[in-house]
């Protein structure tokens, strides 16, 4: 049989090579800034169209390349960062491959200028599909420019793969978060679509946080130092009380490359045990520095995974500097006595009902009300350390936080809104309140049927309840909106406005009535019938936060994750008592709905049990 095995030609290998870099506009955009960070420069511009289908830009004032370099650059496996194999073991440089602009080149239309600084001229190379078109010379600054357009232009499955522009452009940003974070040394400017995202100086640590997350981060930072034979830290952890629902805000960086990893995430977590409440997550900005050839990064083609030599020292000395930090900021104390109460309402609020109805409906209950019933301060102890009424989970409480309970509060000056207590669905005075319902475990309504016992979960009957009338009211947009007294403002990164703005318009069908949606701020001058104001910032981080895990693709539907998102975040939690009539209620409104049976989440609402099974248990 005769030899069948051939090279593959060059520009077949770059194409295939090319998908193990680039998956999406996001890796060009990390592959070209790293070049620009290990070629020096001071001063970096990405340049976006599109979310990066039609171009991404790096503009740099690094040391450029010679007109040989400058060819060279485009070959795979060319590389001046390394020369030998045992450089792998110190790599004091993001790339050290080769492969990028190979890979780039491969799969789209790439034009780089480049010029040295001892050089009168510069080189200007076209290349399309490997193929260089053009190599000139031209008067150009010191620095290097690369500019890719048409990305996959000749791979139209993997353009067809992209997804929205705004799920391109939110990868994108997350990259430049990364890298911006790790070099706050370098000044960095990015625009997309000719408006500026970001334009930030060359600044300390802190004033890079805050730059990039928006100022109201500024007073959340807990700073940890650290040093040691093996490892030094350096950076932020954010103050529990601020933590987040999404994991948006856990950066690792260990000489100045982001990484991911969950067991380092582990000791920081574990580090701030007894401190978050369930479901939310620490905030941290954390450079590491090690040796370099105590690492290797050699493990994954992006290069965000790590493998260090002794991870469970690291481990301990990273968790350990964590919690002296949260100690010494005097946090911890404080805050597991907040986190104890938090957990306590619900008891004290029961026990309080022995002797009052659950919820108390009022049905004059009026917004425009007196404001002395609305906000109420609790007593406050002098810990030194300010919670901002916005912070959200505390306000989860809200409702349970009311004026009747006398328990001493731990909060210092938060401003509890105790109107959320006369919000109530159960309005309908209809009903009759002959009992057919009671509640079991401030969780279940159990209910007598036919042909035997249904058990409700409340939590999720009420989160169906609400969805499909959100759902109703997003669609036909005509939901009523209720004035606020004073207009709220509530901060957010630009990453989430951008989300708040793509939902503005079904936002505004469930009642949100936005006055401003700048690049920093939101300003809220209206909300949706029944949603207490202490809520609004919950509601909106939690849809983020949904937004940000579900990443949305062709089929999805804004106004379903909208509804969805607002569904789990105003409906009744566990542990909350209802009355008769509010069970019965909750009962028929349930069984009003197009899908009773599973919650917007697709679990089921109910159980039954026919009297025949239960005969069986007495067998
Ligand atoms: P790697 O970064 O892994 O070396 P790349 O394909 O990204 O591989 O780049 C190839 C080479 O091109 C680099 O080693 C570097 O010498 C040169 N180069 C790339 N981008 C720049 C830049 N912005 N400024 C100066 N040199 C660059
Ligand atoms: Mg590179």
């Amino acid at each position: 049989m005769s030899d069948i095995i051939q090279l593959l030609p060059d520009h077949v290998a770059n194409q295939i090579a090319a998908g193990e870099v680039v998956q999406r506009p996001a890796s060009v955009v990390k592959e070209l800034l790293e070049n620009a960070i290990d070629a020096n420069a001071t001063e970096i511009k990405l340049i976006i169209k599109d979310a990066g289908k039609t171009l991404v830009q790096v503009i740099d004032n690094g040391k450029g390349m010679s007109v040989t370099d400058a060819r060279l650059s485009f070959e795979r496996h060319a590389t001046s960062k390394i020369k030998a194999a045992e450089d792998l073991f110190q790599l004091n440089t993001k790339g050290f491959r080769g492969e990028a602009l190979a890979s780039i080149a491969a799969i789209a239309h790439v034009e780089l200028k480049t010029k040295q600084d001892e050089d009168d001229l510069g080189t200007v190379i076209v290349i399309e599909g490997s193929e260089v078109k053009s190599q000139e010379v031209s008067v150009i600054p010191t620095g290097t420019s690369v500019a890719v357009k048409h990305l996959f232009f000749n791979i139209p499955a993997r353009r067809n793969f992209l997804k929205s522009d705004t799920v391109e452009l939110r990868h994108i940003t997350d990259e430049f978060h990364r890298v911006a974070l790790a070099h706050p040394n370098i000044a960095f400017a990015f625009y997309h679509n000719g408006s500026d995202l970001f334009n930030i100086p060359e600044e300390n640590y802190r004033q890079r946080v805050v730059h990039i997350f928006g100022t109201k981060t500024n007073e959340k930072l807990v700073p940890v130092e650290e040093v040691t034979e093996v490892l030094k830290i350096s950076g932020f952890v954010g103050k529990p009380n601020f933590s987040k629902k999404t994991k948006s805000e856990q950066f690792f960086f260990v000489n100045q490359r982001f990484i991911k990893s969950p067991y380092l995430n582990h000791a920081i977590k574990s580090a701030f045990e007894g401190l978050l409440k369930d479901g939310y997550h620490a905030s941290y900005f954390l450079n590491l520095t090690v040796d370099p050839k105590s690492i290797d990064i050699n493990i994954h083609p992006t290069k965000t995974e790590i493998k260090f030599d002794d991870e469970h020292t690291l481990y301990a000395i990273l968790r350990s500097a964590v919690k002296h930090s949260l100690g010494q900021f005097n946090i911890a104390p404080v805050l597991d006595f907040e986190h104890q109460s938090s957990l306590n309402t619900p008891y004290d609020y029961r026990d309080k009902k022995a002797s009052t109805p659950a919820i108390e409906v009022d049905r004059s209950f009026n917004p425009f009300a007196e404001e002395s019933g609305i906000k109420q301060k609790t007593t406050s102890h002098n810990t030194g350390f300010k919670s901002s009424p916005t912070a959200s989970w505390e306000s989860l409480y809200v409702g349970l936080e009311s004026k009747a309970n006398n328990s001493p509060s731990d909060f210092s000056q938060v401003t509890f809104e105790s109107e959320s207590k006369n919000e109530s669905i159960f309005s309908d005075s209809s009903i009759e309140t002959r009992k057919t319902t009671f509640q079991l475990q401030q969780k279940y309504i159990v209910s007598t049927l036919k042909s035997g016992m249904l058990v409700i979960d409340q939590n999720r009957a009420h989160q169906r309840i609400l969805y499909e009338n959100f759902l109703r009211h997003i669609t036909i947009k005509e939901a009523t909106s209720q004035q606020l007294l004073f207009p709220l403002q509530l901060h957010f990164t630009p990453n989430e406005i951008k989300i708040i703005e793509d939902l503005k318009a079904d936002l505004e069908h469930t009642g949100f009535v936005f006055s401003e949606l700048s690049a920093k701020e939101i300003m809220i001058t209206g909300v949706p019938v029944g949603v207490p104001e202490s809520e609004v910032s919950i509601i909106l981080e939690q849809l983020i936060s949904d937004v940000e895990n579900d990443v949305p693709d062709t089929n999805f539907s804004a106004a379903d994750l909208l509804a969805k998102s607002m569904a789990k975040s105003l409906a009744i939690k566990n542990g909350q008592s209802l009355n008769s009539t509010e069970q019965e209620h909750m009962v028929n409104s349930l069984f009003a709905c197009k899908e009773p049976n599973v919650s917007p989440t697709n679990r089921p609402t109910f159980i039954t049990m026919a009297v025949d099974d239960i005969e069986k248990k007495f067998m």
